[in-house]
């Protein structure tokens, strides 16, 4: 079974192949019959976008006893030989010696047939979505991203921590969180909710975690540069296009740097990543440029030369003001940047890439650096074309007194982080961090505008199917 080469292996290598037998295995996307006895199959292995062609010649009774019933969707393994493809669209093409079928897909319930399907469709069958040629794109290139996201950090010199999934702490100190309990709603041990917590599974409340920040932070402290890249939960209860219950996050922490290096190192790491795709996912690239976002390729080359624009808060709020764009939401100092305002200012005001900063103090959450002017926050957010808000990061406070002020503004309990406090007692220093959405970044490479594309098995407000 395991003899069969990769279609991706053998395309990138056609010439050598030309000539010799090979063996493959995977799924028929369409089957062609010609008048001439020849029948072509398009067989995908989900190694790369371009299928290979498979010439069946059905005068040969091993092959015309399946040819029939090969239809979208069977799996197989075909045994033949490469030679040079006298068609259009493909340098090579597989002469079939010998196939074989280990799984049928009975044409008339197989529901992904050769045509468009609508997104929506596609996620009621997320069990059969990757076989398309756009989730199948989206897959590899979430892939290559991770694997240079990772790249990029350890190249830097950054340890990979892996920060708890369960937490007590809700570092936004928002409510959008889900809880974590082995208590069945239905059969609570009492009906004291005073008493309840001591009956649960770590006897205090527990939450899937909402940033793997505050504890990369611990280690930062200690390591000099960390980053974490894992789940996040967020229970927003909003069904945007940018938002999911359950998204992945990159978030590097580094002792000693202010907000400015935090500012150059999203931007080395944003413009390593599209460097990274531009070289070797050219092909998927190209699948997104052609189908669903034109021009997208000028701009992701274009993005990893461009320099952020870096505008504070207050100058976009008056760059906003000025404009004449007709926004939903109302800009006013003081109020948090929507999408549309977001997107206005990369999109049309820059024309590139904006970094955010200087965030009044009442907007962001306790732990950012207040500024020199009091009003303010060390806070960045990085805002790309066709997605908005795709970093959101800060320098961190690291004054205890000045970090207790921010906790009583709050109303966050010292208790609750008393160990947060005790890293501004021993040994603090500048630190500074950000967070970066693994599939904000993958729809920004592909222009795919529902986030629900972009993630195997999205989990949003009312489904959590697959
Ligand atoms: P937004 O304002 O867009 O809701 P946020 O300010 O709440 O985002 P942060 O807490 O700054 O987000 O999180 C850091 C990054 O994580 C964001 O810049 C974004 O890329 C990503 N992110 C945040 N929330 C979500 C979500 N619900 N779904 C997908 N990605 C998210
Ligand atoms: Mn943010």
């Amino acid at each position: 079974m395991n003899k069969a080469l990769r279609i991706a292996h053998i395309l990138r290598n056609a010439s050598a192949f030309q000539g010799k037998d090979v063996v493959v295995q995977g799924w028929v996307r369409t089957r062609r019959d010609s008048k001439a006895g020849i029948s072509f199959l398009e067989v995908n292995d989900g190694s790369c976008l371009t299928n290979l062609q498979v010439i069946l010649e059905r005068d040969r009774p091993n092959l015309a006893a399946v040819v029939e019933r090969l239809t979208t969707g069977s799996s197989v393994e075909v045994h033949g030989t490469l030679t040079p493809s006298p068609g259009k669209g493909q340098s090579v093409e597989l002469l079939a010696g010998n196939i074989f079928v280990y799984g049928w897909a009975d044409p008339a319930r197989y529901p992904l047939q050769k045509k468009r399907h609508s997104f929506e469709f596609l996620r009621t069958i997320a069990h059969l979505r990757p076989r398309t040629n756009t989730l199948g794109a989206v897959a590899r290139l979430r892939n290559r991203l991770s694997y240079a996201l990772h790249t990029f950090f350890q190249e830097e010199g950054f340890f990979y921590i892996h920060t708890p999934i369960i937490t007590t702490s809700d570092c936004e100190g928002a409510g959008d969180i889900f809880r974590v309990t082995t208590l069945h709603p239905a059969q609570p041990p009492t009906s004291n909710p005073e008493a309840l917590y001591a009956q649960d599974f770590f006897q205090k409340p527990t939450f899937l975690t909402v940033s793997g920040q505050l504890q990369a932070e611990i280690y930062a402290l200690a390591l000099g540069k960390v980053y974490t890249f894992g789940p996040t939960f967020r229970a927003e209860n909003s069904n945007t296009s940018r938002h999911l219950a359950e998204f992945w996050m990159v978030e590097p922490e580094m002792a000693f740097a202010d907000l400015q290096d935090d500012l150059a190192l999203a931007q080395r790491c944003l413009q390593y990543v599209v460097s990274d795709l531009l070289e070797n996912s050219w092909e998927d690239l190209q699948f997104f440029e052609r189908f669903v976002e034109p021009g997208l390729n000028e701009s992701l080359k274009a993005f990893k030369e461009q320099p952020f624009e870096v505008i504070s808060y207050t100058e976009a709020v008056n760059i906003l003001k000025k404009c004449k764009e007709p926004f939903a939401f109302p800009v006013a100092w003081g109020a948090d940047l929507q999408s549309e305002h977001e997107r206005y200012l990369t999109e049309k005001a820059f024309q590139r890439p904006v970094a955010v900063i200087d965030f009044p103090r009442d907007l962001k959450p306790f732990y950012m650096r207040v500024n020199d002017d009091g009003k303010t926050v060390a806070a960045m957010d990085v805002l790309v074309p066709r997605v908005g808000e795709i970093i959101g990061g800060s320098q961190r406070e690291d004054r205890r007194d000045m970090l207790l002020e921010q906790m009583h503004r709050k109303g966050i309990s010292p208790e609750a982080y008393a160990w947060y406090l005790e890293l501004r007692e021993y040994g603090s220093a500048p630190h500074s961090g950000f967070g970066l959405g693994l599939e904000r970044l993958v729809q920004f490479v592909t222009g795919l505008g529902n986030i629900r594309e972009v993630i195997p098995f999205p989990r949003t407000p009312g489904h959590a199917d697959f």
